[in-house]
């Protein structure tokens, strides 16, 4: 099942989000709606809290980006309870976007290599490093799962030229090719 996807605004996605344990409600379903989402939107990476859920989950699936970096082929993962546990090597800026946030593209500077501790879908624990885009995408789902979106890391002067975009979008005054949920008028 497609869902919609929680647009900027929405004040799920400034949450810190919890973790979860393996019998949370229906997990295998809600899996499987999230890679769904994902493919109709044409995003690489879907964080829980962009469908209305404040929970430690995202997924990733890099092959877009293959012809850039072959490794990203198949480069397909479910991450629960992640989180960083270090970030090295040189920093470099890559445009980024977010489903949350339709039509905004702007260059995002971080660090090149990161340690990451997670869960997979079968809860076993894992630790791993990544480099290269599938660190940079890990980099930005696991901002979601900590209320942190990319438009934050982008520099004080054009996050200024971002504000009536941003302002816009909360408002449902955008165009999406997907379904989007946008935050209630109060
Ligand atoms: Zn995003």
């Amino acid at each position: 099942m497609i869902l919609p996807i929680y647009a900027y605004g929405e004040p799920v996605l400034r949450k810190e989000a919890e973790e979860i344990t393996a019998d949370y409600p229906n997990l295998k379903e809600l899996i499987a709606n999230m890679w769904e989402t994902m493919y109709a939107s044409h995003g690489v990476g879907l964080a829980a809290p962009q469908i209305g859920l404040p929970i430690r989950l995202f997924v990733i699936d890099g092959s877009p980006f293959a012809e850039d970096e072959p490794s990203l082929e198949g480069f397909k993962k479910v991450f629960i309870n992640a989180y960083i546990v270090e970030e090295e090597g040189e920093a470099w800026e890559f445009e980024e976007g977010c489903l949350s946030i339709p039509g905004v593209r702007e260059k995002v500077k971080r660090e090149g290599t990161i340690t990451l501790e997670y869960m997979d879908e079968n809860f076993q624990l894992k630790e791993e490093t990544f480099d290269g885009l599938a660190a940079r995408i890990i980099q930005h789902e696991h901002d979601h799962t900590d209320g942190i979106l990319f438009v934050d890391h982008v520099n004080p002067f054009r996050r200024r030229l971002l504000t009536k975009k941003l302002n816009d979008i909360s408002k449902g005054k955008v165009d999406a090719d997907y379904r989007m949920r946008f935050p209630k008028k109060r």
